[in-house]
This record gives C-alpha cells, structure tokens and sequence, in this order.
C-alpha cells in the first residue's frame, strides 16, 4: 500500500488543505479497478470508520496477494470542510465560503477524459478539491462515495442505468433500500461519476461491471465500532465484483431490499415552525393518512400544534436528528409506493 498526500491551493496565501489518499496496486491489468471515499460531507463519519474497519481487511488480502484490480482509497475526502466551524459547531455540507454545498457543482463531464475537466486555477479552493475527486476516481469502474443521512436506514442512491447490475453490490453491502435516480443537473460527486458514461460506446461504457453509488450508511450518530465492523461489507463488493480474491466469502447474489424510484419519495415540509414529536422512525410501515409528526408551534396554546399525515402508503426512509424545524423544512423521507405529488421529488438529496 502506497500513501500520498494530495494538495488543494486555498484561496489565500499561506492556506492549503492537505488530504491521505492510500493506493493498492492491483496483480491483474483487466481485472475491475476501486474507488472509494468518504467524508465529502465532511462531518459523515460512518464512512470514514466504516473504511478504517475495512483497511486491514485490503492489507491482508495485499499481504496475500490477493488484490487483482487497484483500489483507491480516500478516507477523508474533504479537508476544507472538515476544519470548518462556525461559532462551535462543525459544519461539513456547505462550503462557508460560498454556501455551496460540497456535493454539488461536480463538472459533469462529457465524456469520461481528465482533459475534459475545466480550468478551476482561479475557481475556488472547494472547486480545485472537486477537480482533483473526480480526477482520482475516473477510469475505476468501482466509484463509492460513502455519505450518511440525519436518521436512516443503510441505502444506495443508483443511476437507472446500472440497475440491476448492481443489484449484487447493494446485496453485498447489506443495505435496506435502493434508490433508483435518472438524472441530475446540480453535479453531485455520483453524477460526476455516472454521467460520463451515458453517450459514449457501450466498450468504454462497461455497464456490465460498472458501479457508482451514493452510499448512505444510516444517521449521523450511527459512528459506532459494530456498525463500522457490518460496513465493511464493502470488502464482500470487492470480492463480489473480482477487485479481490477470497474463498472465503460468499459472493452476493440478490438484493432482498426494497427498490424505490426517487420519484416515489415525500419529502414532508413542515407546516409550522417548533418542535417535532414524531409518531415514526426509520424503517417503520405507514399507510396514507397515518400521523407521521405533531409541530409543537405555540405550546399550551389552543390550536397549538399541528400534524402532519403520511400523503401515500410506504415506508419512513430517514428523519431528522434535531428536533427544532422552521416552516418549509422538510420532517422525513417518505419512501411511497407511488410517485409523489410533490414537485420536487426526483431531486437526489444526499
Ligand atoms: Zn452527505
């Protein structure tokens, strides 16, 4: 395993953000190549714990000689938003700066050629560490970029092109649902990841052994040793997909969980500002009409709280870990059986 450390120019003299990236070499020229990282919402720790689970797991198999296709490893993918924090608390979605958020404004390439990537020398720290991820991850056919929710359960958000080939790496992963997207125009990392690929001949395209997805490993409390240990699951993907050689594991097959188009998902925008009492959490069953939340808007106050009711059937994919809301936020992901009648479903909201 080889260490390096990566460079991104701040956007000032005497500022610049430093970041490990840890290669394996692989023994076979043909066999799949790996990408994974994690942390570019820089507070998202499940992943990067998860992969700390994971890296003794390649050093053996490398000790081994067991790695067939290189991996990449970047366990900290975003080192300008993992040193903001702003009045005490760590804030890792938006850059500060320009209240972009970190998975958004990717360039989505055309074509899937580094030479493609546009001029960002005078663009913007957060812009150059964008470049820089899409250019470590480009020519894997294996992109993982490991995210969390608020609450949640453990899901994959999927471009419908790669499904259901990748039905063996959500079996593989042990995640409960999979979210099925077909476009994005905000240029999240997994977009930039996917979107090359869609015109170009289907013998650079690979469809057959290509995988990029947005893992979302449950809450952003979920940074716990059992959970990081069942993550690396990660390592069955890689045995699954012949990255790694090992006898030892069973290679996944079907993915028992639940499929949702992003179409399907409600959103659930509060009615009110106050506090949330919830009726339900991750993982629960609901049917249309059920009460999914009271706001506590006016406490003590006759017509004081207001509910909130489930608009389909389906099931509570996540939900907020604070329990303090304004008006027009949104209270959870509902995972519908049907399309939704909110216009902005079908926007990846990792
Ligand atoms: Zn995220």
């Amino acid at each position: 395993m080889q260490k390096d450390i990566e460079r991104i120019a701040g956007d000032a003299e005497g500022t610049t953000y430093e970041f490990p990236v840890f290669r394996f070499e692989g023994t076979d020229k043909a066999a799949p190549r790996a990408y994974l990282q994690a942390a570019l919402h820089a507070g998202e720790l499940p992943g990067v714990v998860a992969i700390d689970a994971l890296m003794p797991m390649l050093a053996e198999a490398e000790a081994e000689g067991r790695i067939r296709g290189a991996i990449t490893v970047v366990p900290w993918a975003n080192p300008i938003g993992r040193a903001q924090y702003h009045f005490g608390e760590h804030q890792g979605r938006f850059n500060l700066g320009t209240r972009t958020n970190f998975n958004r404004s990717f360039p989505l390439l055309a074509a899937p050629d580094a030479r493609l990537l546009p001029d960002v020398s005078l663009g913007g720290a957060d812009r150059r560490l964008k470049n820089r991820l899409v250019q470590l991850s480009l020519g894997n056919d294996i992109v993982l970029d490991l995210h969390c929710d608020d609450e949640g359960l453990a899901y994959l958000y999927i471009h419908t092109s790669l499904w259901p080939h990748m039905a063996d790496c959500a079996a593989a992963m042990g995640v409960d649902t999979v979210v099925l997207w077909s476009e994005d125009n905000s240029g999240t990392f997994e977009g930039a990841s996917i979107m090359p690929y869609q015109n170009v001949p289907s013998s650079v395209a690979r469809f057959d052994r290509r995988v990029a997805t947005t893992v979302e490993y449950r809450g952003m409390l979920d940074v716990d040793g059992a959970l990081a240990a069942s993550d690396a699951g990660l390592y069955c993907l890689l045995v699954t997909r012949g990255v790694i050689q090992d006898s030892s594991v069973s290679k996944a097959s079907n993915f028992t969980g639940a499929v949702v188009p992003l179409e399907n998902i409600d959103m659930m925008p509060s009615p009110k500002a106050g506090a949330i009492l919830y009726d339900v959490k991750p993982g629960d069953r609901v049917e249309k009409g059920d009460r999914l939340a009271t706001i506590v808007h006016a406490p003590g106050e006759p017509g004081g709280r207001t509910e909130v009711f489930a608009p389909q059937s389906g099931f509570i994919l996540t939900r907020r870990s604070r329990r303090i809301i304004r008006a027009g936020e949104d209270l959870l992901k509902l995972a519908g059986d049907q399309r939704s009648d909110d216009a902005r479903s079908g926007t990846l909201e990792d």
